[in-house]
């Protein structure tokens, strides 16, 4: 065991041997066991530096942890220390130039009720308590995201401690690389310490979801296929067979009910948005619940009712480039009322817009060349239940086979797998330089590894 007497920070370490290791060692997502020498609870960019310069004095590794939410890919974290940033909350709004500064560990909602303050929004996807810096290290994916892109190429500037304990800001004019590397490649070419993020003049816009019994099954998602095609990009949208958890956290009508709901952010007034949703409603016949609004951008988060408490979760996503029949129905037959699924949800995220163009001056993440993301998670309660959904995981993967897409989208992506597995060879390729030029030590742990060979 490695002696960590001599790491002094203004934050807290906690080692094996402290009562609350265990509690310390948390992520997020449950499911996952991590097991590192130490962790770092920093309070400042000082105290990263210095956990990054005591690692490399002591042949230890890095990671970086917001929250833990993408932690199921990340490993066990042996010899590596955990540096958690959740002591890292300032946030810093500009509103004349529609910027924000965080710190490492500010999450969605706080993002986005700060920027709401000055009637300006961030690009928050569907989970409040998702981090900032994690979600946007890897792409971004947000409510607004056919209109706006992804929300790491929303980034002005990258605060950052690299592998030799140095602390730089990197942007389009310092160190160029780096910052296009984190922008959608990552997190494992540096610790971030700060963001500096453009934000969006959206005060308020039309947005919610229309929840239907799941019996609706497969002809109300073709239904929604159809009107998502005839959309402009200011409308992202969400279609997913989900079964609620039975715990009081959800509202009494859809408690453990099988439930198709479509999602959809409409950017604009509410007339304008009830006329977008108008053909959903007149198709698709009487509803459970109609969370439809006119809503501050702050709320986008909350649409999904998501869990705000660490919950265990064996989750997967699979780029699908077109969504045909063929390709709904066995979406269905998977997923749906009749298909036995152990999965808490599987769901369909309309791409294209913004999203499915090369974003200008953009990171590793530019855009994505898919119709649709799918993505899919189950709560293994036990581990006859986990097992259970690893196959229905492996299953629908397979029947999705012939329309999916190549690569993935990182942020969907939790088995433990390289980033080859998921960006493009070209991109791939310009990482590992990047990477052997930053960490040739490979002392920076991610949750999607570059590999760049043997030293
Ligand atoms: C319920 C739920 C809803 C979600 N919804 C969306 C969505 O709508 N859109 C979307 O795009 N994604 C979504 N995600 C995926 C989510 O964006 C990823 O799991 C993301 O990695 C979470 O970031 P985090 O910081 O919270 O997690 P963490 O597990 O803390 O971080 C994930 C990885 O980011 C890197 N990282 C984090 N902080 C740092 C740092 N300071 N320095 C260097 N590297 C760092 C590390 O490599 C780390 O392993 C969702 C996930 C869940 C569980």
């Amino acid at each position: 065991m490695s002696d960590f007497t001599g790491l002094k920070i203004t934050g807290r370490i906690a080692t094996p041997s402290d009562p609350d290791w265990d509690e310390a060692r948390l992520a997020w997502n449950l499911i996952a066991d991590q097991r590192p020498e130490a962790v770092a609870f920093a309070e400042s960019a000082d105290d990263v530096a210095e956990v990054v310069r005591f690692a490399a004095e002591n042949d230890l590794r890095v990671a970086g942890q917001g929250t833990g939410h993408g932690a199921a890919p990340l490993g066990p974290l042996e010899g590596t220390i955990l540096i958690k940033t959740e002591r890292m909350r300032g946030i810093e709004i500009d509103p004349s130039s529609r910027t924000a500064r965080i710190e490492a560990g500010v999450l969605s909602a706080e993002l986005g009720a700060a920027a709401g303050e000055h009637r300006l929004s961030a690009l928050p996807g569907s989970s409040p308590d998702v981090g900032t810096v994690g979600y946007t290290l890897g792409g971004g994916m947000s409510w607004l995201a056919r209109a706006h892109g992804f929300a790491c190429n929303h980034v002005r500037g990258i605060e950052l401690v690299t592998a030799d304990g140095e602390a730089r800001t990197v942007d389009s004019e310092n160190d160029p690389d780096l910052f296009w590397a984190l922008r959608g490649g990552g997190g494992g070419y540096a610790i971030v310490t700060a963001l500096q993020l453009e934000l969006l003049p959206v005060a308020d816009l039309y947005a919610g979801a229309l929840v239907f019994p799941a019996a609706v099954g497969g002809e109300a998602v073709r239904i929604y296929r159809d009107w998502a095609a005839s959309l402009p990009d200011e409308v992202t949208s969400i279609v997913r067979f989900v079964t609620p958890p039975p715990i009081p956290d959800v509202p009494e009508p859809i408690r453990g009910v099988p439930l198709l709901t479509i999602g959809a952010a409409c950017i604009g007034d509410q007339s304008n948005g009830e006329a977008t949703i108008a053909p959903l409603r007149a198709s698709l016949g009487e509803t459970i619940m109609d969370t439809f609004a006119q809503m501050p951008a702050a709320g986008l988060s909350h649409i999904h009712m998501d869990p705000e408490n660490p919950v265990p979760g064996i989750g997967g996503g699979v780029t699908i480039a077109a969504l045909p029949d063929e390709a709904v129905d066995a979406f269905t037959a998977a997923t749906g009322p009749d298909s036995g699924s152990p999965l808490l949800l599987s769901e369909l995220r309309h791409l294209g817009g913004a999203v499915g163009r090369p974003a200008e001056n953009g990171g590793a993440l530019s855009h994505l060349d898919a119709d649709f993301v799918m993505y899919s998670v189950g709560m293994p309660m036990t581990s006859e239940l986990g097992e259970a959904i690893h196959g229905h995981l492996r299953h629908l993967e397979e029947a999705m086979s012939p329309w999916a897409a190549d690569g993935g989208y990182f942020n969907f992506t939790e088995r433990p797998c390289d980033v080859d597995a998921i960006l493009p060879a070209e991109v791939c390729s310009r990482l590992a330089e990047i990477k052997r030029a930053y960490d040739p030590e490979d002392r920076i742990v991610a949750n999607h590894a570059v590999a760049i060979g043997p030293a």
